[in-house]
């Protein structure tokens, strides 16, 4: 067993102590350790594998590209035919017709493509000034210094010092806000509002419909550019291709990853939408000096159109559809638990089972303790920033296992009742 992997995301001394739980395979909504013990997956890895594990498919494909040609470069005018294929489908399938594609390693980059895009859209416009980003408590736009720098969550912004950014917080759910805040700043100041429809890492958080409709309506009013960080929600997950979609948030950009090749190899994608493509599209901008190696890599592009024919070919975007009420009633008898303070449901496939706070503040670790007895019992979830579980499985999970995983988390409560501490 190595002992040199540094976790993300992880305390060190703790995990150190205790060795990796390592994992072998995959089939579906289910995993393997190295010692062949089956778990349910109820968070899709880190809200990815929409098309559930081991999918020979993907695999093939990715065999077979990486067997002709890996990857080349997409600078300037070269590209692979996977690379030009998946962006034509992703292009048709983006909310706004006639959008762009940027491609790009994963999610975090994506945030920092569409911060750099932004400003130089603007300066391009002869718009300098117009360089502050709303933001939402509670938002996460991943873990670049970019990103970071938009971050929601105080505990993922802070202990860096100064970012060198220009943001601006707002409430999450307060449309009303969001105005003031634009009148505040100066309308001709603020650049861009960054949203997550549904907020996922910070809690599984909706802010409702209208709250969007009304928060979109005032971004175009200012003239400030919408981008939704659809990382987590894009290709699915709430049960329609993109939650702007679902939502009519006609964004300015979209901010993909994860379900574009179901996490079997890292990719990520921005969709800008004509209106902003078009200065660096009529040479206003010229060579617009920013990309990656990686940007468009032909063996990702060939996992994303694999993934992409699976979901449309077994109509999995629907199945999350018609999932999205069955998922909320298995998880509903949770809310009477009494280490249970609400479950969060109702959106697709994304759910938050909120722990009791009560028994959080006397005992920190309590999180953690409900995910150590979830496994123990052969389910796998992960706690969230506000302690809270996240609900998000591969889109190929059923009834049954969707109320097996709200048993067993029951039964673990149950255990954990009256100061218990058995996992
Ligand atoms: N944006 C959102 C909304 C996310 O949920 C995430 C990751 O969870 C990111 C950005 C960053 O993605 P990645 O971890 O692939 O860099």
């Amino acid at each position: 067993m190595t002992e040199s992997l540094w976790h993300p995301f992880s305390d060190m001394s703790a995990v150190a102590g205790d060795g990796a739980f390592v994992l072998a395979r995959g089939h579906g909504a289910h995993v393997f350790d190295t010692s062949g013990r089956q778990y349910l997956d109820t968070t899709a890895g880190l809200w990815f594998a929409n098309v559930g594990h081991g999918r020979q498919e993907i695999a093939d494909a990715v065999a077979e590209q990486a067997g002709r040609l890996a990857h080349f470069s997409t600078f300037g005018d070269y590209a692979t035919p996977a690379t030009l294929e998946l962006a034509d489908r992703v292009a048709a399938m983006a909310p706004v017709a006639g959008s762009k594609v940027f491609f790009t390693s994963g999610g975090s980059d994506s945030v920092d493509t569409a911060k750099k895009l932004i400003r130089r859209y603007w300066q391009a416009l002869g718009h300098p000034e117009r360089d502050v980003i709303i933001v939402r408590e509670r938002a996460y736009h991943g873990m670049h210094w970019g990103g970071t720098s938009l971050a929601g969550i105080d505990a993922n912004r802070n202990g860096y010092g100064d970012l060198g950014s220009t943001v601006v917080r707002v409430a999450w759910d307060d449309a009303d806000d969001l105005a003031a805040t634009i009148d505040r700043v100066g309308a001709q100041r603020v650049a861009a509002f960054f949203c997550e429809p549904v907020i996922g890492a910070g809690g599984v958080w909706f802010a409702g419909t209208d709250y969007l409709t009304r928060a979109r309506a005032v971004c175009r009013a200012a003239g400030v550019l919408w981008v939704s960080d659809e990382v987590i929600t894009g290709f699915g997950r709430t049960g329609e291709w993109f939650a702007s979609t679902r939502f009519g948030l006609d964004p300015d950009l979209v901010l993909t990853a994860k379900g574009l090749t179901s996490g079997y190899v890292p990719m990520g994608a921005v969709l800008v939408s004509p209106t902003v493509a078009e200065p660096f599209y009529d040479g206003t901008v010229g060579v617009w000096r920013h990309g990656y190696t990686y940007s468009g890599h032909a063996v990702a592009a060939a996992a994303g159109l694999a993934n992409l024919a699976i979901l449309e070919r077994e109509h999995l975007v629907e199945r999350v559809r018609a999932l999205e009420s069955v998922a909320s009633q298995a998880l509903a008898p949770l809310a009477d638990h009494p280490l249970v303070e609400q479950v969060r449901s109702g959106t697709g496939l994304l759910a938050a089972i909120a722990l009791d706070p009560q028994r959080r503040a006397t005992d920190p670790a309590f999180s953690q303790r409900v995910v150590a007895g979830l496994r123990a019992r052969g389910v796998l979830s992960r706690p969230l920033v506000d302690g809270s579980l996240q609900v998000s499985p591969p889109f190929v999970i059923d009834e049954a296992d969707l109320k097996t995983f709200a048993a067993i988390t029951a039964d673990v409560l149950d255990d954990l009742t009256d100061g218990g501490t058995r996992p």
